[in-house]
């Protein structure tokens, strides 16, 4: 597979950095953001005793101006970015009739608006080199909808309508545009939920564990090979069986 520039954002957290060891493991240059300097660099550190050289620039994907410049700072460093990741994301859970504005407004935000801020940068560059791969971490509960989470369902599900719009735009210009919808992944986000709540979420997965960051970015990795140049609009869900809709 030729190298190619990858932006994965999100890439310190636990989906994230598995998705940038195996696009590292691929020979592909990979780039992900920080917002916090000190907990980035302990993550670069760890990334680096494990034999990972990931670029780091600062920038948060729910700023517009934030998002550009990241992806500037990255084409500085590595390139034209060739495979953006979108998987930055966060939950801000309650029960649609107890939700702040703010809680609506930062997982719309966070999940949904940096699609637009991050991929907006480097859509034309694709475009003109004629490859592009675009993929985004949506989530199960983005399909079958989740009890609390009326705000990241929402986003979720948005990005897969957005993925298909621009599946649509660009299939002619050899960029493809993706979605993986994870089901539950045992990462921080995931083992915050209380111990019992996850139990009963284990006894509805058919596979009876929890997924792995790395079953994800093997999906991620799935994509982006020019054998996959047939590939757009997809909705590849990861989730053990527990959601077999679309
Ligand atoms: P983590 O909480 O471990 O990591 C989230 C990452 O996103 C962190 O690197 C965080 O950076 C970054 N991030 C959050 N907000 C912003 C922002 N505004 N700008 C830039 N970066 C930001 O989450 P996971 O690895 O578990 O999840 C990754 C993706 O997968 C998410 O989109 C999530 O919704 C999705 N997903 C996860 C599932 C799971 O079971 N874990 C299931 C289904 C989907 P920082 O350290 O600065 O906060």
């Amino acid at each position: 597979m030729s190298a190619r520039v990858a932006l994965v954002t999100g890439g310190t957290g636990g989906i994230g950095t598995a998705i940038c060891r195996r696009l590292a493991d691929l020979g592909h240059k990979v780039a992900t953001n920080y917002r916090n300097e000190d907990k980035a660099g302990d993550w670069q550190r760890r990334m680096q005793a494990d034999g990972y050289d990931i670029t780091m620039v600062k920038g948060d994907v729910g700023s517009p101006e934030e998002a550009e410049a990241l992806v500037r700072g990255v084409e500085e460093k590595l390139g034209p970015v060739d495979i953006l990741v979108n998987n930055a994301g966060i939950t801000r859970d309650t029960t649609f009739h107890k939700m702040m504005p703010q809680q609506w407004s930062e997982v719309i935000n966070t999940n949904l608006n940096s699609v637009y801020n991050m991929t907006r940068p480097v859509i034309e560059g694709m475009r003109a080199r004629k490859w592009g791969r675009v993929i985004q971490i949506s989530s199960i509960n983005g399909q079958k909808g989740q009890y609390g989470q009326a705000n990241y369902a929402a986003a979720k599900a948005g990005m897969h309508g957005f993925t298909i719009s621009l599946a649509q735009e660009n299939a002619r210009f050899g960029i493809t545009v993706n979605t993986v919808s994870p089901g539950y992944i045992g990462t921080d986000m995931v083992m915050a939920v209380p111990e019992d709540v996850r139990a009963k979420i284990v006894a509805q997965i058919p596979t009876g564990r929890l997924g792995m960051p790395e079953e994800i970015a093997y999906a991620v990795a799935f994509f982006i090979p020019d054998e996959a140049s047939w590939i757009t609009g997809a909705n590849l869900s990861v989730n053990g069986g527990q959601y077999m809709g679309w």
